[in-house]
């Protein structure tokens, strides 16, 4: 076992609390050493027990990120992507649930006959093997693998154990540790303090890791005095301490990183010659727009997940990509379905720019969905149905204009006259909820001359799936002849991937989730011209009003 090309090795570890944002430290780092012409992947290595966090609730986890093949994976690769405009896969996320799997299929297969199968070395042998997957191939210098979780923890051990081993068996100049830890303010003691990370570090130190840099969150700047404090007391260089200063926005991180040299730093130690300075033209542009908008618009968010922003992480995203792209600042407004009804929904949705429907599962909240769209088609509101967006967008179109009553979507009335939604043929007999829904990126071909052909500028697209249900087909015609077109439509299958309706200045279902795929690099198109309908749509108020 070992690497097999000559990628180096960042692994970054959290301490003091979880949610100091390893992902985003992860993914900026990243971002810094491409900038500098290196080809970087990032991946994530989570202890929890679930194989992957498609089974998980998104208020216990966030949004589960999808990858184009078809993995369900942490929001964290969210941001590799967002950040460093790259693909990742399965191979990015692991979790204790895969590496445990793994190893009880082999022992079930006879692969350990004779042995007693031990945490170590089987479960760390299969950590590393997982570490070094992505480095085989030769397509990458660096592999900067994050560490979930919090030093300390039960679960984190073989991890850390597995990430001990590696640096002993790569040595100093191809593997290193950045810790990422929090220094506290106490207002009572108008201080940092530093003792909490002095102790996570004695506990890395404990499972046999000393770390190379360590990142200190903080709210206020690091004073000379506390950072040679830090050297001190963790045994780190004074310029390998550096200052994560809370930002305004995670975009600014790779700036803040770069003017603390974390990337200069790894370099040095890592015995790697720079090419250049890295090269932030596009980054900063993009920064620019960001912070000087000349636009502004109110877009209503409408889901069941709305008390935590982390659920819809990509979709926030996507808006900010695409608010930049406008020179526009969008202001995204979490809306409860749940509390839509006939008698509130003029008052919640009148005055927004735009409505965009978000994904979701379960029953609860998707009447509230069907009536914001009942709203926003008939008021001729910008609207953008993602996923469950676009299937509650098919019912509340074969309900009041088709008349079709009680027409619904199975996963909402199982028994419904009007399936307009329903299963799939070969969902019906799945009865596993891991990892079986319709995963990953499908082609879809764009119609001519349809607003989502304009808006792409290309026929065939590739879009990253995760849904279960369908638009049914046998109703293809009627709801078609009555003016929502199907205008996006799988090659192969014939499932219904886009629905745009006539006579509406910006009404696009899609049943796929655009979000997935918005880079600052490339901000989704889908995205830009909601936001830019939006932007018409607010000062058409003002003209007509
Ligand atoms: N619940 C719907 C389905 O399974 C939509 C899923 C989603 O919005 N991601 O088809």
């Amino acid at each position: 076992m070992g690497p097999m090309a000559s990628a180096k090795y960042i692994f970054v570890t959290g301490g003091v609390t979880s949610s100091l944002g390893k992902g985003i430290i992860s993914a900026s780092l990243g971002k810094l050493l491409q900038a500098r012409g290196f080809r970087v992947t990032i991946q994530k290595f989570d202890p929890y027990i679930n194989i992957d966090p498609g089974t998980l609730n998104p208020y216990e986890h966030g949004e589960c990120y999808v990858t184009d093949d078809g993995a369900e994976t942490d929001l964290d690769l969210g941001h590799y992507e967002r950040f460093l405009n790259i693909c990742t896969s399965q191979a990015n996320n692991v979790t204790t649930g895969r590496i445990y799997n793994n190893v009880i299929t082999k022992e079930r297969k006879g692969e350990y006959l004779g042995k007693t199968v031990q945490v170590v070395p089987h479960i760390t042998d299969e950590i590393k093997r997982n570490i070094f997957l992505l480095g085989e191939s030769g397509e990458y210098d660096f592999i900067i693998t994050e560490i979930g979780g919090c030093v300390g923890d039960i679960e984190s051990l073989p991890f850390l154990e597995a990430v001990r081993q590696v640096r002993w068996d790569l040595g100093p100049n191809n593997a290193l540790v950045v810790h990422l830890t929090l220094i506290p303010y106490l207002k009572a003691a108008k201080e940092l303090k530093t003792k909490p990370t002095q102790h996570s570090v004695k506990q890395l130190l404990e499972a046999g890791i000393q770390p190379d840099v360590l990142a200190c969150r903080t709210e206020r700047p690091l004073p000379l005095e506390l950072r040679k404090k830090l050297a001190l007391f963790c045994n780190v260089h004074l310029n390998s301490v550096i200052e994560a200063i809370d930002a305004d926005s995670i975009y600014d991180v790779p700036l803040l990183m770069k003017k603390e040299k974390l990337d200069e730093r790894v370099l040095a130690k890592l015995k790697v010659s720079s090419r250049k300075d890295p090269d932030l033209d596009h980054w900063k542009e993009f920064l620019g727009r960001l912070k000087n908008p000349t636009e502004e618009v109110n877009i209503g968010l409408v889901g069941k997940y709305v008390s935590l922003p982390d659920s819809y992480k990509s979709i926030n995203e996507a808006f900010v990509h695409a608010g930049a792209q406008n020179d526009c600042k969008v202001n995204v407004k979490w809306i409860s379905s749940e509390e839509i009804n006939p008698e509130t929904c003029e008052d919640i949705l009148a005055g927004l720019d735009g409505i965009l429907v978000a994904p979701g599962f379960g029953e609860r909240g998707m009447e509230g969905k069907i009536e914001a769209i009942r709203y926003v088609r008939e008021q001729k509101i910008p609207f953008f149905g993602v996923c469950l967006g676009m299937q509650c967008a098919v019912i509340e179109f074969a309900r009041n204009v088709l008349k079709l009553h009680g027409a619904s979507s199975t996963e909402l009335d199982p028994n419904t006259r009007h399936p307009v939604i329903d299963l799939m043929e070969e969902q019906k007999k799945v009865t596993e909820k891991g990892g079986t829904m319709r995963l990953g990126a499908y082609a879809c071909r764009l119609k001519k001359g349809s607003k989502a052909y304009n808006i792409y500028g290309e026929s065939i697209i590739h879009e990253r799936h995760r849904h279960r249900y369908e638009f049914n087909n046998k109703y293809l015609n009627d709801i078609e002849e009555a003016g929502l077109k199907a205008v996006g439509v799988n090659p192969e299958s014939g499932l219904v991937e886009v629905v745009e309706l006539k006579d509406h200045p910006w009404f696009i279902g899609v049943q796929f989730h655009p979000e997935l795929k918005s880079t600052v690099l490339n901000p989704h198109p889908l995205f830009v011209k909601f936001v830019e309908a939006a932007i018409n749509y607010k000062k058409s108020k003002t003209v007509n009003g």
